[in-house]
């Protein structure tokens, strides 16, 4: 049989699928393209936005336009909470939502013998066990995204998360580590440690930490990169940072989640510091890792947000003098705190300050590159574009140089000669 999938939204739902793509291969299915005609369709999908939700929809909708008789299967964090809606789509023949994804074949044989369509979606108990999902290569990709950790337990404000994903739970060293040696041994040697409140890992381990994992990865052989996907200002404790500033594999680049520009908005999203408390982390670690890029997610337009708020979020983003910022208009998701809040700001308001932070974003990114120029990075090929190799310093600067192709997944000394519109030129050395 045919089977096709596509995934919707962050790479906790790449890693996911991936896993399936796995298990059904093992299985001797035929792994084809999703616009392709296909006897399956599987979809992870997202619904962290009302975009996220609306394009979760709209991809459901295109198998039964290709074949009216495939099976359409669809998971992940909009199956979570809309499974009746999701099961009113044609095509639509087996919902699960963000557990037993291990369990997609089960369902799909139970499928196959009584051809009733399954609603397999659990309610979340807050006691869920971590999914028994494994990867062994990430294909198509040169960094791997490594699942570690589910769930999150900080029920911010604006967000639909903890009532999709449920709560922390954490994946067994053990099967961390051979998953990171198998990776490693299907030649990837930058690893992207990911979940859905990353720097949660451990807290529901006895005797054992985030800070002991990132420890115990630096002892698989030929891993040459660990990046942590994101991770909150109030988990870099004094044990993390110890760990990265004498790491030879975690790059010198975080992704640290501000969100709110100043305390009275901070406060409204239910975020764990102040604009102080997170000034005074960024500069500890600052002093302590050696050439730290830090990029963020900011959240414009936020209930309440007044032009005297967004400037003192400009302020704040210019005094942390961030790498590059991850730009966000608030979205009303039905179900969370935020969308009940008084004072919801208008779309235009909205775009308006979404431009002005891209370009503030941009302005930033330009000058953290100006300051690297004509300076030695290592970089790790990822692919051939335009004729030029192209991958990403441990600081996260794209770059572009010649080279042959036989170098993608090496990590390469180069320096970076000019700043690009899409890409840095840089040359070996
Ligand atoms: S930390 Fe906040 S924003 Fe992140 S997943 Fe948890 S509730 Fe959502």
């Amino acid at each position: 049989m045919k089977v096709a999938f596509y995934t919707l939204g962050c790479k906790v739902n790449s890693y996911e699928t991936e896993a399936s793509i796995e298990s059904f291969f093992a299985k001797g299915f035929e792994i084809v393209d999703f616009e392709d005609f296909s006897d399956i369709y599987i979809i992870n999908t997202c619904m962290v936005t009302n975009m996220g939700e609306r394009k979760s929809k709209k991809i459901i909708r295109r198998p039964y336009a290709i074949n009216k008789e495939a099976i359409v299967i669809v998971m992940g964090c909009l199956s979570q909470l809309k499974a009746e809606e999701i099961l009113a789509i044609d095509g639509v023949k087996i919902v699960l939502g963000t557990t037993n994804r291990d369990k997609i074949l089960d369902y799909l044989n139970e499928y196959l013998e009584f051809k009733q369509i399954l609603n397999k979606v659990e309610v979340l108990k807050n006691d869920e066990k971590f999914d028994n999902l494994f990867i062994s290569d990430f294909k198509g990709h040169q960094r791997a995204f490594l699942k570690i950790q589910d769930g999150c337990n900080n029920f911010c404000s604006y967000c639909i998360i903890p009532y999709t994903r449920g709560r922390i739970r954490s994946k067994a060293k053990d099967i961390v580590l051979k998953e990171a040696k198998q990776l490693v041994e299907s030649g990837h040697i930058e690893i992207v440690l990911t979940g859905i409140h990353t720097g949660g890992y451990g807290e529901d381990l006895e005797d054992y930490s985030f800070a002991q994992l990132l420890k115990d990865l630096e002892t698989v052989e030929g891993l040459k990169r660990v990046r942590i996907s994101s991770i909150e200002i109030t988990e870099l404790t004094d044990e993390v940072i110890e760990i990265i500033k004498n790491s030879k594999i975690i790059v010198n680049h975080i992704h640290i989640p501000l969100q709110g520009g100043n305390d009275k908005i901070l406060k409204a999203m239910n975020r764990k510091y102040t604009t102080k408390e997170y000034k005074n982390f960024i500069n500890k670690l600052r002093d302590n890792i050696k050439d730290l890029a830090v990029t963020t997610d900011i959240i414009v337009g936020f209930p309440g947000e007044t032009d005297e708020d967004f400037l003192d979020a400009v302020q704040f983003i210019k005094e942390i003098n961030f790498q590059e910022l991850h730009v966000f208009p608030f979205s009303r998701r039905a179900g969370t705190v935020a969308d009940k809040l008084n004072g919801q700001v208008n779309g235009v308001i909205k775009k308006a300050r979404v431009h002005d932070l891209l370009e503030l974003s941009e302005q930033l990114k330009k000058e953290h590159i100006q300051k690297q120029l004509n300076r030695l990075h290592l970089v790790i090929p990822e692919q051939m574009k335009d004729g030029l190799l192209q991958g990403h310093t441990r600081d996260y600067i794209k770059v572009c140089f010649k080279g042959d192709e036989s170098l993608i997944g090496q990590e390469i000394p180069v320096m970076i000669k000019y700043i690009g519109e899409n890409c840095n030129l840089a040359e070996m050395i």
